[in-house]
Parts: structure tokens; sequence; C-alpha cells
């Protein structure tokens, strides 16, 4: 399907300020940073829900300060912990469960989301955004992976538009502006695209040292600051996998035009490279408030109060290319995207359980791909017409697979 889902200016009209913004997953790495550049541009936003799982007393905070008429956690005692926890004379309405996140998604109360929920839990509130023809700020790349094709095709019948709040995806979104093709996406002028990578704590390392990494180890990012999901994904350059698929969908290009290169200072945050050799990168500091605010705020652009980029004092940019030996997990989801639009759904499913498994230190850092490899090889490819609870079986299915071949020693 040759379709993207980002917005290019012809498509986007200024939306009006101020944004009424529903953040979900809020009291996370992304929501909190979110919540920053709000909270240094208050008249250009009104917060109409927050949504967090089961931290109740950041969420309490984040709404006394707000004031959101709506506010959402995963259970009854997150909700109780919760309503306790917020000012006399505020009462908002508090959501449980998974579905008050679809429903705050969809809510005719919010014309811009931000999708920031970790994991497949932010697929069907995603999907929800799109079919309402939200504006959406996506961190959730999970979204894309799992259902793309379904995200896409809720985009176009809505009119919903994704501005990527990934940093790479983001900064392909700078680098392209002003090249879109309304029917091509990136139009056919674009050769390809150069995710850079950080390498994650592990690059340079051996394989006697990843068969020995800790949880703790994975979760010591050099550069990025973010949650412990994706902190391990960085890690075994899973993120980096799943951002192929990512920009597949986004940018409709084909898995052999984007490329990975490992830039360990994390400046450039990505590359379009065009048909006569020009490649275009956007520069900043590591600091996710940048994509953010340029997602929320798009097309303006608004100051921020953190030191900007200065290169004679970085002094040196180096980069490498990853190797997908060590990390096979690159490999894996190329082959995924490659193979079915179900396969991703199975690449994520059986690396979030995996990735679970390890911080609970039930398999080691190198079983991680094989648990997905193992995965991806018992799956058959769903009929192309696969729905959202279809994706979602499977991914259910993945799941306890995965925990049964951890139980059984990988077999
Ligand atoms: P995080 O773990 O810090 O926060 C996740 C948020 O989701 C929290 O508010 C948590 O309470 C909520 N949550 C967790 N499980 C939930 C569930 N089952 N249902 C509803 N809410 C739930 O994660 P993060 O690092 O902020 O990442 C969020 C998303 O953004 C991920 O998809 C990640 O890949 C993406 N992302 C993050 C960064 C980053 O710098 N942190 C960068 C790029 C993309
Ligand atoms: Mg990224």
């Amino acid at each position: 399907m040759k379709t993207y889902i980002s917005i290019w200016p012809p498509l986007a009209p200024e939306a009006p300020f101020p944004r009424r913004l529903a953040v979900l997953g809020s009291t996370g790495s992304i929501g909190v940073s979110a919540l920053r550049v709000v909270d240094e541009h208050p008249e250009l936003f009104k917060i109409v829900a927050l949504t967090g799982g089961k931290n109740a007393k950041l969420l309490a905070e984040q709404a006394a300060r707000h004031r959101p008429a709506v506010l959402a956690v995963l259970d009854e005692a997150a909700a109780k912990a919760l309503r306790a926890l917020l000012p006399s004379g505020y009462a908002p309405e508090i959501l449980v469960g998974p579905t008050a996140f679809e429903a705050i998604a969809a809510s005719p109360e919010a014309d811009m989301v931000l999708s920031a929920i970790v994991g497949a839990a932010g697929f069907l509130p995603t999907l929800a955004a799109a079919k309402k023809g939200k504006r959406i700020a996506l961190a959730n790349k999970e979204s894309l992976v799992i259902g793309g094709r379904l995200i896409r095709q809720a985009c176009r019948a809505s009119g919903a538009v994704i501005l990527p709040v990934d940093s790479e995806h983001n900064a392909l979104f700078q680098a392209l502006c002003g090249h879109a093709d309304k029917d091509n996406g990136a139009g056919p002028e674009l050769a390809r695209l150069i995710l850079t990578a950080s390498g994650g704590p592990f690059r340079g390392r051996d394989k006697k040292f990843l068969a020995a990494a800790t949880p703790e180890q994975a979760l010591n990012h050099p550069n990025w600051s973010m949650g412990a999901k994706i902190s391990v994904d960085s890690a075994s350059l899973m993120n980096k996998g799943l951002e192929i698929i990512e920009a597949c969908h986004l940018y409709g290009l084909p898995v052999e035009r984007v490329d990975v290169l490992v830039h360990p200072q994390s400046i450039v945050h990505s590359l379009a490279e065009y048909v006569d050799g020009s490649q275009l990168a956007h520069l900043g500091v590591p600091d996710m408030r940048i994509p953010i605010a340029h997602c929320l705020c798009f097309p303006r652009r608004v100051t921020l109060g953190m030191p900007r980029l200065d290169l004679a004092q970085v002094g040196s940019l180096t980069f490498e290319k990853p190797d997908e030996t060590l990390f096979p997990c690159l490999r894996l989801a190329k082959e995924a995207f490659a193979a079915s639009p179900s396969h991703p759904a199975v690449l994520n499913a059986a690396n979030e359980a995996a990735v679970e498994l390890f911080l609970q230190k039930r398999i080691t850092f190198m079983d991680i791909p094989l648990l997905i490899e193992g995965a991806l090889s018992r799956h058959s490819a769903l009929p192309e017409d696969a729905g959202a609870a279809d994706l979602l079986a499977v991914d259910a299915e993945t799941r306890r697979s995965v925990i049964d071949c951890a139980g059984a020693g990988l077999s």
C-alpha cells in the first residue's frame, strides 16, 4: 500500500491554539517531558485528559497542576489512591481499565492526542485516535509495528494526521518537509532514510560480556534517559529494529531503503538521502523535549529552556555500521516486516515478553533474540484483511508461547 501517514505542510493547516491535548501515559518519561513543554508554554495548550498506569502519586500531582476534567488509570487500586490524593474542590472524572485509554483518545474534548503509553497497550488508543481524525503526536512506536496498516487506513479515512515524536522519525519529518509529494509520501526523489542509533550501553562489547549482561547494565543508557522497556530495547538494538518498521509505515518506503548507522554521540538524529546524493540531517542535543515540542506545536517552533547545541564543544561526530551478528534484533525486525503484515506483531509481542523476563532475571540478555526468532518461526501469516482483534490475539498467543519456551529452557 503506497500511502504514508506523516503530515506535510500542504496537508496541515495550522490547528488553532490553545490545543486541547490529551496525554496518554503522562506519568512516563515522554509524558513528563511533554508536560514540561506545556509548563513552558501554558498559553498554547489546554490539558483535557491525563492518564497513567499505576503511578497514582505522580498522576495526582500532574492533575492538580493542569486540572483536566478526565483522568484514567489501569486498575481500581490506582483509582482509589488517585482520588484520595487530589486537592479538595477538584473532582475530575476518573476512568479505569484498558478501555478508558481508548475512550480518552477518541473523546471529542481532545483535538490532539499524545500517544505515550509504553508497548502494545498503546495500540488500541492510537487506533481510536486515528479513527476519530485526531492530530496524533506519536511516541508509541509499537502501535505502528503491530498495526501500521490499520492505522494508515484509519488516518486516510478520517483525515487524522500523525506527527512522529520518536526522535529519529521526527528528524526525518523535518528533513523531508518541502520535499513531500501528496500521493507518493516522501516522493520519488528520496533515495533512502538513514536512522541513527546511539549503539546503546553495550556498543563495542563482545559476546562474553553480552551473555552475562544484567538488567542494571542494560538500563544504563549513555545518552538518553528513558523508560525501562525502551532502554532494554536500545541495548539489544530492537529499538532500532522497531524504528525501521515505524519509518517504513510513516514514509512509505520498503525496508531495503531504510538503513541504520551507529552514531554514539546522539547529535545527528537521522538523515534523508536524495537521488542526487544530498543527505539532509537534523541535529540537536539529545533531549526528547525538542521532538515533542515540534509535534505539539507544529508548524510553530517554540523556545525550550535548555542549552542549545554547541558543536565546537561536542568536537567530533563519529559513525559506524551496526554489528548485526552480535545484535540480531535488527535483522529479525527487517525479516519480520518483509515476511507479512502480522509478523511484526509477533516480533513486538515476543520482544515485550522477553524483555519482561530479562528484567525479572529469568532469562539472559542473549535469550531475548533467541525467543523472538523462535516465536517468528512458529507464526503463520494472518490473512491480508486481519483486524485489530486478530492482531491482538496473535499478540497474546505469542506472549504465552514465549513464556512457555523460556520456562522450558528455550527449547
Ligand atoms: P515509560 O515506561 O516511562 O512510561 C509509560 C507510560 O505508560 C506511563 O505513564 C505508564 O504508567 C503508562 N503505562 C504503562 N503500562 C500501561 C498500560 N498497560 N496501560 C496504560 N498505561 C500504561 O515509557 P516511555 O519511555 O515514556 O515510553 C513511552 C513510549 O514512547 C514507548 O512506546 C517508547 O517506545 C516511546 N518512546 C520513548 C522515548 C523516550 O525517550 N523515553 C523516545 C522515543 C519513543
Ligand atoms: Mg528513537
